[in-house]
């Protein structure tokens, strides 16, 4: 048995307000006239957090679209266009939800890295460190903050830069932050965080230290979407603190089935993460029925509408392309089904489950 040695986030600050110390946070870390680059959630774009970001000298701040999930033309265009204005830069921070997040670490790297993103997808391919990286969520959820990886779409897959180069060395988890956020947008990343947990509660890989996280995290999703009361600064509060704890708890175990279909229709159509992960749940009874059942309640409290059909009328072909990257996640089946999770879910069977999302 090999266990892991797990790199994480090297600083992290909590609370309402502490984005206001950003400046005295990076200030060590600025290097002669090198900027800073500040890359900003587009949502900001004319509003007052963008005037509240601390830029000194020729520091830059990037509006990110993220339309889509990030892709790696995205991150290599955004390094380039660093390199030639700058050469070098002091540090990149991404201010937003998972998609800036991991935009933010994937240039970050690929200020160090020759060639493209596409070619460190995978695990621990990344040779260099990249350049100082902070991470500042405005939603909760995705764990992305603590995560070793980056997830980018690539010319042939969608997979991350995963590499103990990746975790970022600061983040800044403020829950005032995440006070605009919609609410269909918060329920579906705030679900994210919840399969994390179930998904990693449930697992094969589960151990003492992903179990302590992942309970923690349970619970606050719980108290946030179960209980009583309209949406207020107590929710934010623990609904950050959920996603910390639920990426941590998966940072030494694994995600699961929903995950692992979902890669496929985020491969495929497009569908983000969060709301791709509520659409596959949804209907993950067999495999997680408390889990499942209580999500529905979820579904129903916060009077959440969970899109159907989205697989009506695709051909053979694309069944097959979401099934070739579906059950290329192996560990995250592995997780899930255990060592013979290929006997279980087969082919057919995952076709039967791509037919009824
Ligand atoms: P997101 O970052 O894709 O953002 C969703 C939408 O919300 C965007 O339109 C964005 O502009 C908007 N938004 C962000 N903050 C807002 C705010 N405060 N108020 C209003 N609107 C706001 O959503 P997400 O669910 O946080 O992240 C999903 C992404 O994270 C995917 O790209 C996924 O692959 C990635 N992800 C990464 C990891 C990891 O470990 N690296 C884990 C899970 C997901
Ligand atoms: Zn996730």
């Amino acid at each position: 048995m090999k266990f892991r040695n797990f790199k994480m986030v090297s600083y992290v600050v909590y609370g309402r307000g502490s984005f206001n110390q950003l400046d005295e946070i990076l200030v060590p870390h600025r290097k002669d006239s090198a900027p800073m680059i500040f890359l900003l959630d587009h949502f900001f774009e004319n509003k007052s957090l963008a005037t509240r970001v601390p830029v000194r000298g020729k520091d830059k701040i990037i509006f990110a679209d993220v339309t889509h999930e990030p892709k790696t033309k995205q991150v290599d265009a955004l390094a380039n266009l660093l390199k030639d204005e700058f050469g070098s830069v002091s540090g990149v921070i991404g201010i937003g939800g998972g998609s800036v997040m991991d935009l933010a670490k994937a240039v970050s790297l690929m200020m160090n890295n020759p060639g493209s993103s596409a070619d460190y997808q995978g695990w621990d391919l990344v040779k260099n460190p990249g350049v100082y990286k902070a991470g500042i969520p405005t939603l909760s959820g995705t764990g992305a903050e603590v995560s070793r990886t980056t997830v980018l779409t690539g010319p042939s897959r969608k997979l991350g830069m995963n590499s103990d180069f990746t975790p970022f060395d600061q983040i800044v988890l403020d829950p005032e932050l995440t006070v605009n956020a919609p609410v269909n947008q918060r329920f579906y990343t705030g679900m994210d965080c919840y399969i994390h947990c179930i998904e990693s509660l449930t697992g094969t890989f589960l151990n003492e230290f992903s179990k302590s996280y992942g309970e923690k995290a349970l619970n606050l999703c719980q108290e946030v979407f179960l209980g009583d009361g309209t949406w207020g600064p107590e929710q934010d509060d623990k609904l950050m603190m959920a996603s910390y704890a639920g990426g941590m708890s998966i940072a030494y175990s694994q995600v699961g089935v929903a995950h692992a279909v979902s890669y496929g229709l985020g491969y495929l159509l497009g569908t983000k993460h969060g709301v791709g992960n509520c659409i596959v749940f949804d209907k993950l009874e067999e495999y997680y029925p408390e889990g499942v059942k209580e999500f529905k309640q979820m579904v129903k409290k916060n009077k959440i509408e969970i899109p159907q059909n989205i697989t009506k009328g695709l051909s053979d072909e694309q069944f097959d392309t979401m099934i070739n990257v579906s059950l290329g996640m192996k560990p995250l089946w592995e997780n899930a089904l255990g060592a013979d999770w290929e006997k279980i879910m087969t082919r057919d069977k995952l076709r039967a489950l791509y037919e009824r999302l």
